[in-house]
């Protein structure tokens, strides 16, 4: 029987992006992963945009993806964040930091595409399309079963990586619980066309029936991720084009101009997902199988992409002094190290959607206060893009 070093469960972003982070240190490494990639091109899912923090394209770029990505990929040059109704609004621009962007936009099938292209370029060895069955914690390894659709086998690994999304079965074979929060709403997913440039400007418009963002891509045409209540969600996915782009057109408003739908809108439920903790004995978890947040603030995949590295430079460290990757105090260390960034990110998003659903007047002042005094004060402002681009202020890296 085959025995990996380590097995990473999930060929998806986070677990693809992980084998090529320790394609470099030798050791024997395999990534099982359902989707072919046709079927995974295939996707609607792949339609969704991305805001990559400006610190997730630093790491593609040391992972040597963002050649093949940056061509699919539009800049962000400035954040507009208002209130719909309102008098508050805040404005970041990258100039004012001194930086090329404040992120880039890519759709997921484009960088999808970059990573998986660049683990072939790498040889990193995908099982695919397998799926992981079940798994056994034995002594020293873990035995996992696997199934292809001609045959089901087994093999052993010292180290496995959950990277198997929201749904994780690992998680869940390892007992490890989760904590859940619905937020009882939808996001609407679609591109659309403007009137006006959009000036490489991300667009964040809190509305009374959820978080509205425009982000800019290729030509005069942007993403649109539109959080709804879900019953409010399937009236307007009902609706006939003209009706649906009228009520888009409400809640955004005229910055750019006349808005118009080019392509069909896709629902994803909205949910706070947090594992209750990030490993297991001779397991770790890592991106959506260990969080999955609200895309409002466009942080999801940028945290899960820094638990890799972040697992990736503990790997390296114990490869160096020939140590077990399945380590328990590695696992731990793992663990604590991740707490600080999940507690801030999940806390920024989940904040955000709570602050701009609160529709008295006292509280609307309050929020339209603090954006006047976001955009006003020039610290506090420096920290909120810091946050927003993925990185800290003193390092450069979160
Ligand atoms: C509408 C929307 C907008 C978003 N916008 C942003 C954004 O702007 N910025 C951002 O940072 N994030 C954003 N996100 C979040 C981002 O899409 C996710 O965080 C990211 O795609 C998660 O990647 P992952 O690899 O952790 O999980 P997944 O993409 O779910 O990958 C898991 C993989 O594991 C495989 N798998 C599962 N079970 C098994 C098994 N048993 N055996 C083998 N393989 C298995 C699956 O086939 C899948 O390929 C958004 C999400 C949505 C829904």
């Amino acid at each position: 029987m085959k025995t990996y070093d380590v097995l990473i469960v999930g060929g998806g972003l986070a677990g693809a992006s992980l084998a090529l982070a320790l394609k470099p240190l030798g050791l024997s490494l395999a990534v099982v992963e359902t989707l072919s990639p046709e079927t995974r091109r295939a996707s609607p899912a792949g339609d969704r945009a991305l805001a990559l923090a400006l610190g997730s394209v630093e790491i593609f770029r040391k992972l040597s993806v963002w050649d093949k990505a940056a061509a699919k990929a539009v800049p962000i040059h400035h954040i507009h964040v208002s209130d719909r109704g309102h008098f508050g609004k805040t404005r970041l621009h990258a100039t004012e930091l001194g930086v090329e962007a404040l992120g880039y936009v890519i759709p997921a099938r484009e960088l999808e595409q970059a990573v998986l292209e660049t683990c072939a370029h790498r040889a990193v060895d995908f099982i695919c399309p397998a799926e992981v069955t079940g798994l056994k914690v034995l002594e020293n390894r873990v035995e996992i079963r696997l199934k292809s659709d001609r045959e089901t086998w087994r093999c052993q690994a010292r180290l496995v990586v959950a990277a198997d999304g929201g749904n994780s079965k690992v998680r869940q074979w390892m007992g490890i619980g989760q904590r859940v929060q619905d937020y009882g709403q939808v996001a609407l997913v679609s591109t659309v066309e403007c009137e006006k440039p959009h000036r490489y400007t991300a667009y964040e418009r809190f509305t009374s029936s959820g978080p509205l963002a425009l982000l800019p891509l290729a030509k005069r045409r942007c993403a649109l991720i539109w959080s709804q209540e879900t019953q409010q969600a399937r009236k307007l996915q009902s609706l006939p084009s003209p009706e649906m782009e009228a009520r888009l057109q409400q809640a955004f408003g005229w910055k750019l101009g006349a808005l118009g739908l080019a392509a069909p809108l896709r629902a994803f439920p909205l949910r706070l997902i947090r594992a209750e903790r990030l490993f297991g004995e001779r397991v770790v978890i890592v991106g959506n199988a260990a969080h999955q947040l609200h895309p409002v603030a466009g942080q999801g995949f940028n945290l899960g992409l820094r638990d890799v590295m972040v697992l990736a430079g503990f790997l390296e460290e114990q490869q160096r002094r020939g140590g077990d990757p399945g380590a328990f105090t590695l696992l731990e260390r793992y663990a604590k190290a991740r707490v600080r960034d999940h507690d801030r990110v999940i806390g920024f998003s989940d904040g955000l959607i709570r602050w701009f659903s609160l529709s008295t007047s006292f509280s609307a002042l309050g929020r339209n206060l603090g954006l006047l005094a976001l955009d006003h004060l020039p610290p506090l402002k420096r920290r909120f893009s810091y946050q927003a681009m993925g990185m800290d202020q003193e390092s450069g890296f979160l």
